[in-house]
């Protein structure tokens, strides 16, 4: 990845951004979106990189930041674990996007019918009952997600799977905004609606 940047050029702030991402997310529901992702545009982007949000979301393959935002190489920083679980690996590279490209804004994305909280809400219902959770390293992910699953089956047991990802996206973005280190950037939460294709925010 290259961090060449531009230093005399000016960046713009987070609610621009946000502003410019919701702008995207219109143009690719109403089909017209202006971005194309070929080879001629990832050309145009090969020597410098100028992001202007970092995006935390889910690894579902339904879930293209670049498309749902309509925005071209070069502009978003993706991370990505299932579940949009923050680990130290992910929270790292969301300071890296922050303290060395100068992201003024990050995005915690969850969406719809995601497998990883299923998963998550599953095993916290399994827990609950005493079964035992999966093995491996997936234990570890669905012991991330135990207290957003564990809350949704407290608080909303007809429809958990929906609050245990709002819940996540929440939690989440309540931790990277106590980050030190990501204290120079706005973080917000939202969801993505497989189906419209909407991007909603999320309080
Ligand atoms: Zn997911």
């Amino acid at each position: 990845m290259s961090i060449k940047l531009n230093a005399a050029e000016t960046r713009p702030g987070a609610t621009e951004v946000l502003r410019r991402l919701q702008e995207g997310n219109r143009r690719f529901v109403a089909g017209e979106p202006v971005h194309g992702h070929d080879v001629a545009a990832a050309r145009r982007h090969a020597e410098e990189q100028n992001p202007v949000a970092a995006i935390f979301t889910c690894v579902d393959s339904r879930v293209t930041a670049e498309a749902l935002f309509d925005q071209d190489f070069g502009q978003l920083i993706v991370v990505r674990t299932a579940g949009h679980v923050p680990d130290r690996a992910a929270i790292g590279s969301l300071e890296f996007a922050v303290a060395k490209l100068s992201v003024p804004l990050v995005v915690v994305l969850g969406h719809g019918h995601c497998g990883a909280i299923e998963l998550g809400v599953q095993a916290a219902r399994d827990t609950i009952g005493g079964v035992a959770t999966p093995g491996g390293s997936m234990s570890y992910l669905v012991g991330q997600l135990y207290r957003s699953s564990a809350q949704a089956l407290r608080e909303d047991p007809e429809n958990p799977n929906e609050a245990a990802m709002r819940l996540q996206v929440v939690h989440t973005v309540a931790e990277l905004r106590a980050a030190k280190d990501l204290g120079a950037a706005y973080v917000v939460g939202a969801r993505y609606d497989l189906e419209s294709g909407l991007v909603r925010l999320v309080d």
